[in-house]
C-alpha cells in the first residue's frame, strides 16, 4: 500500500511502526455550528482510508477529537448568553448525527480537548524545562519556534522567508521573543473559560491540544497523522515542532492531507460565507450520496461542489443499488440452488484486483469506484431468471464487500434494524409498566428523531417509517 507523504512530497510505501496496527489521528472540528460539507471530506475520506485498512486486516486505532474550546465557540457562547460548554456540546452531538448519516465510523476514541488539559500542562513544563518554550510577563507562554531546527519539514517553508513574512505584518503588543514564536498558552480574558496553571489562569492554544491527545491515546510515535490541506501550516508544523521537542521522537511517520471542498473554485468555509451545512444537504440528498461525491475524486484533488456532479453521485449510486436489488430479488426467487460458479468467481477476482490495485494506489476511490461500477456492469450482463443461488450469493457477497470498504450501505434492512429498535421498544414498554412515562416518551421522541412512528394496536406496540 502506497501513501502520499506530505512530508517527503511522494507516495510511499506504508509500513506500520508495529505489524499488523496501524495509529492514526485525523484532526476534528472546532465545534461551534453544524459542520459544513467541506468539514465532512476529511471525515469521508479518512474513514474509507481506515475501512480499507481493516479490510487488509490490520487493526486500525483512529482517534480524532473535537477542539471544544476556541475564540468561535466562546463568541457563539456570549451571542447565545450560555456556557461555551453548552455550545461545544451542543454541536458535537449535532456532529455525531451527521457523521451517522454519512456512515462514517466513530472513532476509537474522541477526545475532547477541555478534557485533556492536564496532559497540555505536562507537555508545555516538558517544553519549558528543555528551553523550547518561555512564559512572558502577562502569562502566555510561547514556543520559541528558531529553537526547533527541522521548523518548516512539513509544509516545506524556509524559516527565513517565514521570519520576512512575519515582519512585514509587525504584530505589536505581544511580548515574544521573536515574531515566529506561537501560542501554548494563553491568560483568560473577562468571562472565558479558564482552566488554572503554573503559568496563568488561562486556555490553551489550538497547535497543543493534538499534540497532547496524540500523544495520550496513540503514544510519541504514530503511524499517520491527517487532515484537510489547510492545516499543514501551521497547525501541523508547529504540532511537529511540539511534539518532537517534548518527546524526542519522531512525531508521525506519514502525513496525509485532503484537498479543499470548493464552490466556484473557491475553498468552502464558514469565513466566506459560501458553505452548505451538511445538514442542509441531507433535506434534499440521502447523505450516502454526499458520501458517493466525495469519494468519486481522489483525496488530494480540489473537488467543486454543484448540483450537477451530486445529480451525476446520485445516478452512479442508484446504478449500483438497482443492481444490488436486482440480485437480491433474483436470489430470493431462484429456482435453482447449485451450479457451476468458476467462470463468474474469475470475473469478479478481476474486479476485486482492480478495486485493491486503485486503493492501495494512495486510496484512488476514484478507480476503485470504476472498478465498482465495471462488476456491476458485469453482473447486469450476467444475471438472470435462470441464474443458481450459489452464483447470485457469489455477487451480492462481493459487491456488498467493495461496497462496504467504501461505506456504501446497500442493504435497506441494515438501515431498519439498526439503531436497536425493538430493543428500544421494549425498553419503552418496560418503562410504561413502570410507570416511568418520561423514560417512555423520551424513548418514542428519539425514535421519532429517527423518523420512526410508535403506535399502541392491541396486537402490541407496532412501528412505522415515516
Ligand atoms: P475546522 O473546524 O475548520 O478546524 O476544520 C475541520 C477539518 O475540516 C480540518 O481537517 C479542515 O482542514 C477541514 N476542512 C475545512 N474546510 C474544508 C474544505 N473546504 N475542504 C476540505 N476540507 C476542509
Ligand atoms: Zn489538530
Amino acid at each position: 500500500m502506497r501513501i502520499y507523504n506530505t512530508l517527503t512530497k511522494s507516495k510511499e510505501e506504508f509500513k506500520p511502526i508495529e505489524e499488523g496496527k496501524v495509529s492514526m489521528y485525523v484532526c476534528g472540528p472546532t465545534v461551534y455550528n453544524y459542520i459544513h460539507i467541506g468539514n465532512a471530506r476529511p471525515m469521508i475520506v479518512f474513514d474509507t482510508a481506515r475501512r480499507y485498512m481493516e479490510y487488509k486486516g490490520l487493526d486500525v486505532n483512529y482517534v480524532s477529537n473535537f477542539t471544544d474550546v476556541d475564540d468561535k465557540i466562546i463568541k457563539k457562547a456570549l451571542e447565545e448568553g450560555v456556557d461555551s460548554e453548552v455550545i461545544s456540546k451542543r454541536y458535537i452531538e449535532e456532529c455525531k448525527k451527521d457523521m451517522e448519516g454519512l456512515n462514517v465510523k466513530p472513532a476509537t476514541v474522541h477526545p475532547l480537548a477541555t478534557e485533556e488539559i492536564s496532559g497540555m500542562i505536562d507537555m508545555i513544563s516538558t517544553l519549558i524545562d528543555k528551553g523550547y518554550a518561555y512564559k512572558a510577563d502577562d502569562g502566555t507562554v510561547y514556543y520559541r519556534t528558531r529553537k526547533f531546527t527541522d521548523y518548516g519539514k512539513l509544509s516545506h517553508k524556509n524559516i527565513d522567508d517565514l521570519e520576512a513574512g512575519h515582519r512585514s505584518i509587525n504584530v505589536t503588543g505581544e511580548l515574544k521573543e521573536d515574531p515566529l514564536d506561537f501560542v501554548l498558552w494563553k491568560p483568560k480574558k473577562e468571562g472565558e473559560p479558564y482552566w488554572e496553571s503554573p503559568w496563568s489562569d488561562g486556555r490553551p492554544g489550538w497547535h497543543i491540544e493534538c499534540s497532547v491527545m496524540s500523544k495520550k491515546y496513540l503514544g510519541d510515535s504514530i503511524d499517520i497523522h491527517a487532515g484537510g490541506e489547510d492545516l499543514i501550516f501551521p497547525h501541523h508544523e508547529n504540532e511537529i515542532a511540539q511534539s518532537e521537542a517534548a518527546n524526542g521522537k519522531t512525531f508521525a511517520n506519514y502525513w496525509m492531507h485532503n484537498g479543499f471542498l470548493n464552490i466556484d473554485n473557491k475553498k468552502m468555509s464558514k469565513s466566506l460565507g459560501n458553505f452548505f451545512t451538511v445538514r442542509e444537504i441531507a433535506d434534499k440528498y440521502d447523505l450516502q450520496v454526499l458520501r458517493f461525491f466525495m469519494l468519486s475524486a481522489h483525496y488530494r484533488s480540489p473537488l467543486n461542489f454543484s448540483a450537477e456532479l451530486m445529480e451525476a453521485a446520485k445516478s452512479g449510486l442508484e446504478r449500483i443499488h438497482n443492481s444490488y436489488d436486482n440480485l437480491m430479488y433474483l436470489y430470493e426467487n431462484a429456482s435453482t440452488d447449485e451450479a457451476d460458479e468458476s467462470e463468474y468467481k474469475e470475473a469478479v477476482d478481476k474486479y476485486i484486483k482492480k478495486f485493491e490495485e486503485a486503493m492501495e494506489d494512495d486510496f484512488n476511490t476514484a478507480d476503485a469506484i470504476s472498478a465498482v461500477f465495471e462488476l456491476v456492469k458485469y453482473i447486469n450482463q450476467n444475471v438472470g431468471d435462470n441464474t443458481a443461488k450459489n452464483v447470485l450469493k457469489l455477487f451480492i457477497d462481493n459487491l456488498s464487500m467493495l461496497c462496504d470498504i467504501l461505506g456504501i450501505i446497500l442493504k435497506k434492512e441494515e438501515k431498519l434494524l439498526d439503531a436497536d429498535i425493538e430493543k428500544m421498544i421494549e425498553e419503552r414498554q418496560q418503562a410504561r409498566k413502570n410507570k416511568d412515562f418520561a423514560t417512555a416518551d423520551r424513548i418514542r421522541d428519539e425514535l421519532l428523531s429517527k423518523g420512526i412512528v410508535l403506535e399502541d394496536t392491541r396486537e402490541g406496540v407496532k412501528y412505522k417509517w415515516l
